[in-house]
């Protein structure tokens, strides 16, 4: 039987066009929430992906593309969803990038634009959506963190040091709604295999002369001992557990799936 648990709600998953936002988006759908798909794409693939979605799980979907850089078209994206569906009641930041340089080399306009899009993007989307929430004593601000939002790696100062920030964000903004039907939490990912770590994949097997497969299991071998990719359909499964009835009193917790990487 259908999972009606979210019925009636409405989630925005930020960068939701692909990988792990993608996921979570479906696996709130499937648990009856409208939804919200935000991201970067081909317009005719877009439409057809909030299309394909409304009529699998049965909800209503809508896009629009806010570029999470850009403040003043994250405001319009807020005020859209309200308009279409009277505001949001789950609050996915998942939008983000990478840039892997040596922090002496790293180009300013990359550093600026990963902490825009993975850091202040998710505090303009909340700083929106916090007081409709408050006043339905209802609401779910989920922060796509990493493991990198708890460990470092040589070579991603900007993104660690968005991801640490996320997660203390994540943190004050859980104290500050303690006392209400509002929780925040954050997710912490290791390795999964999505577009953006595909292309770090692609230039370490460029860069050592392997084979991608060869350069998949390198990559895991390093850092996450399951030796397996976390899946988007995992995450989704934990995102749905943070807004169901059990996950009331999960607070400003920085929870991590990556098969084992912050444990060493
Ligand atoms: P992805 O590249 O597959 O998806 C990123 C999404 O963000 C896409 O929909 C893209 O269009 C969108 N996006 C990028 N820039 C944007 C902007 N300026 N405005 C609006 N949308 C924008 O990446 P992913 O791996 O699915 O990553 C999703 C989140 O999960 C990111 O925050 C990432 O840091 C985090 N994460 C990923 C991994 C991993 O291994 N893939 C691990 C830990 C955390």
């Amino acid at each position: 039987m259908k999972s009606t648990m979210l019925s009636g709600k409405t989630a925005l998953v930020t960068g939701s066009t692909s990988g792990i936002g993608l996921g979570i988006a479906r696996a709130l759908a499937e648990e009856g929430a409208n939804i919200v798909l935000n991201g970067f794409g081909d317009a005719q693939q877009i439409e057809k992906l909030y299309t394909d979605m409304g009529a699998e799980f049965g909800v209503q979907t809508a896009y629009h593309n806010a570029d999470m850089s850009r403040p003043e078209q994250i405001e319009e994206m807020m005020k859209f969803a309200t308009a279409r569906f009277g505001g949001v009641d789950i609050l996915v930041n998942n939008a983000g990038i990478q840039h892997v340089a040596p922090v002496e080399e790293f180009p300013v306009e990359r550093w600026d634009a990963i902490i825009a899009i993975n850091l202040s993007s998710a505090f303009h989307t909340t700083r929106l959506a916090l007081p409709a929430m408050k006043q339905k004593n209802w609401g779910r601000v989920i922060n796509l963190a990493s493991v990198h939002g708890l460990v470092a790696s040589a070579q991603k100062s900007a993104y660690v040091a968005a991801k640490h920030g996320l997660v203390g964000f994540t943190k004050a903004v859980a104290l500050e709604t303690a006392q209400t039907g509002v929780t925040c939490n954050a997710i912490c990912p290791g390795w999964v295999l999505t577009p953006l770590v595909q292309k770090q994949v692609d230039d370490r097997a460029a860069r050592e002369g392997l084979s991608k497969e060869a350069a998949r299991r390198a990559l895991l071998a390093e850092k996450q001992p399951s030796g397996e990719f976390v899946t988007p359909e995992e995450l989704g499964a934990l995102a749905v557990f943070f807004c169901s009835p059990a996950g009331a009193q999960v607070r400003g917790v920085a929870w991590n799936m990556d098969g084992g990487w912050a444990a060493q």
